[in-house]
């Protein structure tokens, strides 16, 4: 089985983003920039918030962090987005998600200047995906794409299933498989007889959040398995890594896969740096 490292190809292009960043400096006379907002205490986001300023840092992209109390007003936070929307220099605004309950994710994802949207989840930007005339797709399965791209596996023509259908993951995956012309069916927690769908899939997307739930039972033989899946789980009185597959149970069945850690996790960074490039290139024509 082969190994589908996220974490080699992310380092990779690590190395030619640098590089792209450069030439934006050079020829614009800034670096591109990413602004962070992040509303409240919560200590995963404040450590997701602290890895992206690393990670742009690290490329040459420069980062701004702003950090709000979580009993933000709509009206002020909608205050600061608007400023990072008409600033002349911020090429992308992150919102990080999960937001205190008063405020809607909704609501705030649409006063995100579209042009400005780096996860590629605003209405225009889903909707130009879905239109076929992709501005920046959602990081995760873009990065998904990316290794699928890298090891050379085939997509055209083939069965893919992916399991999860949030706006976030699963439905931008699908339509990115769509488009590179695989036959695509769409499985969530209300599908009947999952298996029907896996075991006929050349490949398949776990995206169902649901730690260590699908294994050998699922999958026909040379299958492809991109798992998406990322859960702190105790095993031995140990905290470990893991993701929606029982991915020991892979070795002599499929033909490639994502391990956990290491696979699609290290790829949803690289591109939201990526894309935050593409959109400053894209505004500075
Ligand atoms: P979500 O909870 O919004 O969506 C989960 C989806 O799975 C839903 O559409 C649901 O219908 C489907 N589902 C749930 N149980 C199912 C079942 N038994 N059978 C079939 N489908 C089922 O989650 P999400 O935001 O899409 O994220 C999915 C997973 O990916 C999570 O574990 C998350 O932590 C992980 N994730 C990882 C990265 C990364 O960088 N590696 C990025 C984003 C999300």
């Amino acid at each position: 089985m082969k190994v589908l490292s996220g974490k080699e190809v992310a380092k990779v292009r690590s190395d030619d983003l640098k590089a792209r960043v450069a030439q934006f400096k050079e020829a614009k006379g800034r670096a591109p920039e990413l602004a962070v907002i992040l509303v409240g205490e919560d200590p995963a986001s404040q450590v997701y918030v602290r890895n992206k300023g690393k990670a742009c840092e690290k490329v040459g992209i420069h980062s701004i962090e702003k950090k709000v109390p979580a009993d933000i007003t709509e009206a002020e936070l909608f205050k600061l987005i608007d400023e990072f929307n008409e600033s002349n220099t911020v090429d992308g605004i992150l919102v990080q998600f999960p937001l205190p309950g008063h405020l809607s994710k909704e609501k705030v994802l649409a006063r995100i200047q579209p042009m400005k949207d780096p996860d590629g989840l605003t209405y225009e930007n889903l909707g130009l995906l879905w239109a076929g005339q992709t501005r920046v797709a959602s990081c995760t399965p873009l990065g998904v794409m990316k290794i699928l791209e890298h090891y050379q596996i085939p997509i055209e023509g083939k069965r893919a299933v992916v399991i999860g259908r949030s706006n976030i993951v699963g439905k931008p995956m699908a339509q990115l498989l769509n488009e590179a012309n695989a036959t695509v069916s769409i499985c969530h927690s209300r599908t009947k007889d999952l298996h029907a769908y896996t075991k006929e899939a050349d490949i398949v997307v776990v995206a169902a959040g649901k730690p260590r739930f699908v294994g050998k039972e699922a999958f026909k033989e040379g299958v492809v398995i991109v798992d998406v899946g990322i859960h702190r789980i105790e095993v031995d009185g140990k905290n470990k890594l893991c993701g929606d597959v029982r991915y020991e149970e892979l070795e002599g069945l499929a033909s490639a896969a994502t391990p956990v850690p290491g696979g699609v996790g290290p790829m949803t960074i690289q591109m939201l740096l990526e894309n935050t490039l593409h959109l400053a290139e894209l505004r500075n024509q």
